[in-house]
């Protein structure tokens, strides 16, 4: 990646929500300098599109909305990624072609009526009716009617459809879009993404020891019900790894403010701390100090209040103590904040303990040594940003705090992060997919794709077959999404959306 390619493409603005996505769509295309940018602009009302004669200008595919008597569609320019010099020549048109057949439901080709027919024109007008989806011809500069009769010239690329129109002025586009819509088909079902990933509830119960009640743990509310304007934060983990040690430390800063939240049970508290604007809200804060009385029922509780805590965060602190390093109930829990959809922070805690003087007579830890170990036992969270603290009064510092704090707000940030499907698409282009380790026929190929969700981000992929994709190709395609646009700490989700 370049420098420049990289800033350009973390430009991301929002754009398309899943329900704008199930909605029909037309496809605009023709040579450059016809006027597409100026049609795309007038039928969306807005200026995302670059309209001008600026030589070597190089265009995105770019999305739209556009409402017409009270009938929803999707507009995409198909003006491509097209150095100018290179505009013209055939495998362009054929691949702007081939994006309008795929992907679209109607297809407006536009021309310039004032300039003769060229011979680009008349390859991307056989290809598009060979592909059999409606076309319309839009000739376009035919700004005023004396010159509507010149359009007829134009009849010769064989389209029924032609309608001679004026983007800058405005003529004619009533007329087209009358036609246009009247072969659009009903919006899309399905393409259904939950607002917020689904969570299971449940009810358990844990075997009681010898000599202890029992212990009952259900699920009491959903994510949906907390308000949204904050960071709702999970600290889980083992038992004494040293969660109500950080706790207090986090709460003790700043303005904490303890709440119980209405129509919950009265042992669910949530605390609240205000920093800089930001509100960060500790899910059940009493969940978090509660203690088993045994060993084993201690253990047994920490990682059903760990699945509790998740449905009620946004982000996870993985609390793992340094002295014992990850350990099977570490990794247990850490598979179910994986599998949540939440953000996760790693925090290595009480590495005062392996850093100085150790007590049980092992050398001083090397925290790069130890990161990889970490990270090894751990692969799934490979996302997830990794802290080393003293969360202890004696031992940690108010630094050790401001650090997680900084790193909650940034995995909160980069969790709602989107991506304009123009970028994403500009990033496809750029993916060398030979690099994937993945068996050929476990290949899928992308036609293009979308972010349809945040929080985690959800990426929609048209492809040319419907089979659940490959690990490994999902493992790189995360990773190469995660290097151009970062989505520091949380999970990518991908869905397939076949298209024939
Ligand atoms: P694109 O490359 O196909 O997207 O074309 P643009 O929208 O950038 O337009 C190319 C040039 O044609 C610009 O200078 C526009 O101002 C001009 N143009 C677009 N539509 C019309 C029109 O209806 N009438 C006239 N006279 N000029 C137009
Ligand atoms: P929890 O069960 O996960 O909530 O763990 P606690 O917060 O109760 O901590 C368990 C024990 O570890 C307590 O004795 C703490 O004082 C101790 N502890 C917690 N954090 C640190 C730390 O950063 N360094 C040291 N040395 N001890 C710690």
């Amino acid at each position: 990646w370049r420098e420049a390619e990289l800033a350009a493409l973390q430009q991301s603005v929002v754009t398309e929500s899943a329900a704008s996505l199930a909605l029909p769509l037309i496809a605009v295309c023709g040579r450059p300098n016809v006027g597409k940018s100026t049609l795309f602009n007038r039928l969306t009302g807005s200026r995302r599109s670059i309209v001008g004669d600026e030589p070597g200008i190089t265009r995105d595919r770019i999305y739209g909305e556009i409402e017409w008597q009270n009938v929803k569609a999707r507009l995409v320019d198909t003006g491509g990624v097209v150095p100018d010099d290179e505009a013209l020549i055939p495998s362009e048109i054929f691949r702007q072609a081939q994006v309008a057949l795929q992907e679209a439901d109607a297809i407006v080709m536009v021309v310039d009526g004032r300039t003769e027919l060229a011979s680009p024109d008349m390859e991307l007008a056989r290809l598009l009716m060979k592909g059999g989806k409606p076309t319309f011809l839009a000739v376009n500069k035919m700004d005023s009617e004396s010159m509507y009769a010149a359009a007829e010239n134009f009849r010769r690329l064989g389209f029924k459809n032609v309608l001679p129109i004026s983007a800058e002025h405005g003529s004619g586009i009533g007329d087209l879009l009358d036609e246009v819509f009247a072969v659009l088909p009903e919006p899309a079902e399905g393409l259904e993404i939950e607002e917020e990933p689904e969570f299971e509830p449940f009810d358990e119960e844990i075997e009681a020891a010898e000599g202890e009640e029992p212990v009952r743990v259900r699920t009491q509310r959903t994510h949906g019900e907390y308000e949204s304007r904050e960071t709702k934060v999970a600290i889980i983990g083992r038992p004494n790894v040293g969660k109500s040690t950080l706790l207090n430390a986090l709460t003790e800063t700043d303005r904490a403010i303890v709440s119980p939240i209405a129509g919950t049970t009265r042992d669910a508290v949530d605390e609240i701390v205000e920093k800089k604007g930001h509100i960060f809200r500790f899910v059940d804060t009493a969940g978090i100090r509660k203690k088993g009385k045994t060993k084993m029922m201690a253990e047994k509780l920490s990682v059903i209040m760990a699945r509790k805590h998740l449905e009620a965060a946004d982000v996870s602190l993985l609390v793992i103590d340094a002295q014992e390093g990850v350990t099977n109930i570490d990794a247990n829990i850490g598979g179910y904040a994986h599998e949540s959809g939440r953000s996760v922070i790693i925090v290595i805690n009480k590495w005062d303990l392996v850093t100085t003087a150790r007590t049980d007579g092992k050398p001083a830890a090397d925290q790069k040594a130890y990161a990889q170990q970490v990270r090894d036992a751990l692969k799934y969270l490979d996302y997830a940003p990794l802290l080393f603290i003293s969360a202890g009064p004696e031992t940690g510092g108010p630094k050790a705090i401001e650090q997680v704090f900084a790193k909650v707000e940034l995995v909160a940030r980069e969790r709602r992060k989107r991506v304009s499907t123009g970028m994403m698409n500009k990033f496809l282009d750029k993916v060398d997919f030979q690099r994937a380790s993945v068996p050929m026929n476990k290949r899928v190929k992308i036609y293009y794709m979308t972010q349809a969700q945040v929080a985690p981000p959800t990426f929609v992929l048209f492809t040319d077959r419907d089979i659940k994709m490959h690990f490994s190709f999902e493992r790189f395609l995360a990773n190469q999404i995660r290097e151009a646009f970062g989505f520091i700490g949380s999970p990518i989700w991908f869905k397939i959306r076949a298209r024939n």
